[in-house]
């Protein structure tokens, strides 16, 4: 990434980062605190003893330093040793398990106190707890939720303008269009419940509502995400919101991909399909939380299998369901991976041409950095508002059909087939892979010296040395 001269203050500067027990929360933040360790900063990440194996895995043979909090023991529904959202034997339990992290406080700022010279921290926007902890310090605090621009922006404008409970829109599958983006349409079947109910209540709302207001409160909100893709999102944010938002990513190509002496064997299978078959490969996975039927991932196999492509297809917590018998029929163009997978280095494939995904933001960008277009087909969360951003903003992207046409209708065998040969092989999906290219371009800029976001991680470290310098005169 070129020279590293230290004009911002990088030496000088000890972050703290404390990321939420989730996969998807966890990897941007130990991106990020690659990318602060190359750029001279001190970092300490917090963990809990379970999670500890994978954070020390990423920052092996850096300078990082991580202090592990005993994860709260005895919650109701919470089995004993589950320390992350990915082993939650349901998603239903997510928000007492989110609950509970508020329990490790003491044992924060006991750590708090230890530690030098601290010059902000980085918390996930889930802890919101950690505001008061950073204000007992007097350690300015930064907060993250791990999403684009896009989606904070447009979440932020049906909450103000109330559009959501607009009694002419009758049905939650009918678009309105957004007062402060006229051009985007969407549905209340885009946000989950109970965001999207007329009067949202109950536990998971007054949570939400507890870490939205946290934020407002604190320094900076960091966004994955880089100026170039969205400004009308960013200048949004830093115009009507408050804390001053700093795009920083994609956080994604600040690490690189660790090199490992034996290749695993998804990506010798996909080294044989380029090499010997000259075959495209679409890679297929819907990250670390995605829970499906039984139903649905029926349907996905058949169209998996009469689509006639070649496909990857990393089945998580699915795997149960994907019977070894399928994997038999399909093994000539099919590899399914029950494993955990470096999923940047398979995008980053020479044959992978597609990624049928579920559009997490993580997926998202690793998936434009890689200059895959994208089969988008939201789960949960953000996740329908990143494939309205994904296929009709910045159209790198095309939308998965699902039977009924709705944003959560069930996929049946024939729509998962057709939209999936329109990715690989059809004029649409041309349209979106020249359209990738040129974005995955952008990306690489905005995060090399000089770029956009490179220019912005300068600009926060000054401005927190200002900060800093202002509460001593
Ligand atoms: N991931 C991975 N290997 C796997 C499964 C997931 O590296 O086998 C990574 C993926 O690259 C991404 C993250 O896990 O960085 C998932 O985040 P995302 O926002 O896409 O989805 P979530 O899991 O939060 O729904």
């Amino acid at each position: 990434m070129g020279s590293l001269a230290d004009s911002a203050g990088f030496s000088s500067t000890h972050v703290v980062v404390f990321p939420f027990m989730s996969k998807g929360h966890t990897i941007p933040l130990l991106q990020l605190s690659h990318l602060l360790l190359r750029r001279g900063a001190t970092v300490t990440i917090f963990t809990t003893p379970a999670n500890r194996p994978f954070i020390s895995a990423s920052v092996s043979g850096t300078t990082a330093s991580i202090i592990t909090l005993p994860f709260p023991k005895n919650i109701d529904g919470i089995p004993e040793g589950v320390e992350n959202t990915d082993k939650l034997p349901s998603m239903s339990l997510f928000v007492p398990f989110a609950t509970a992290t508020k329990l490790m406080k003491p044992q924060f700022e006991n750590a708090l106190a230890t530690l030098q010279n601290v010059t902000f921290m980085i918390t996930d926007a889930f802890l919101g707890w950690t505001l008061d902890s950073a204000s007992k310090f007097g350690i300015p605090r930064l907060a993250t939720y791990g999403f684009s621009g896009f989606s904070t922006a447009v979440n932020r404008s049906v909450i103000m303008s109330r559009v959501l409970f607009d009694p002419n829109v009758v049905s939650d599958d009918e678009l309105f269009q957004l007062p402060d983006f006229p051009w985007i349409k969407v549905t209340r079947n885009d946000f989950d419940s109970p965001f999207m109910d007329r009067e949202p209540t109950g536990p998971l709302f007054e949570f939400v509502k507890e870490q939205v207001i946290a934020t407002g409160n604190c320094h900076g909100l960091i966004v994955n995400s880089f100026y170039e893709l969205e400004p009308k999102f960013i200048d949004y944010l830093n115009r009507e919101c408050k804390p001053k938002a700093w795009s920083l990513g994609p956080l994604c190509l600040a690490e690189q991909s660790k090199s490992t002496s034996e290749k695993p064997p998804w990506v010798k299978w996909l080294d044989d399909k380029l090499e010997n078959e000259g075959r495209s490969v679409l890679y297929v996975a819907f990250g670390s939380q995605v829970e499906l039927s039984a139903e649905q991932l029926h349907e996905i196999k058949i169209g998996l299998e009469k689509s006639g492509v070649c496909f990857l297809w990393v089945v998580g917590k699915n795997g149960k369901y994907v019977e070894t018998e399928f994997e038999g029929r399909v093994k000539d163009r099919g590899l399914v991976v029950r494993e955990w997978v470096d999923q940047k280095e398979i995008l980053k494939h020479e044959s992978v041409k597609g990624f049928l995904s579920h559009c997490g933001w993580n997926s998202v960008l690793e998936s434009l950095c890689a200059k895959v277009p994208i089969l988008g087909w939201p789960m949960m969360a953000e996740q329908p508002l990143n494939v309205r951003m994904v296929v009709e903003e910045i159209k790198v992207g095309l939308r998965v059909e699902t039977c009924d046409g709705t944003v959560r209708g069930f996929v049946k065998w024939e729509g998962l087939a057709k939209t999936v040969r329109e990715l690989m092989e059809g004029e649409m999906g041309k349209a979106v892979r020249r359209k990738v290219e040129e974005i995955g371009d952008s990306a690489a800029k905005a995060m090399e010296e000089g770029g956009s976001s490179w220019r912005a991680l300068n600009r926060l470290i000054e401005d927190i040395h200002a900060f800093r310098s202002k509460e001593f005169v």
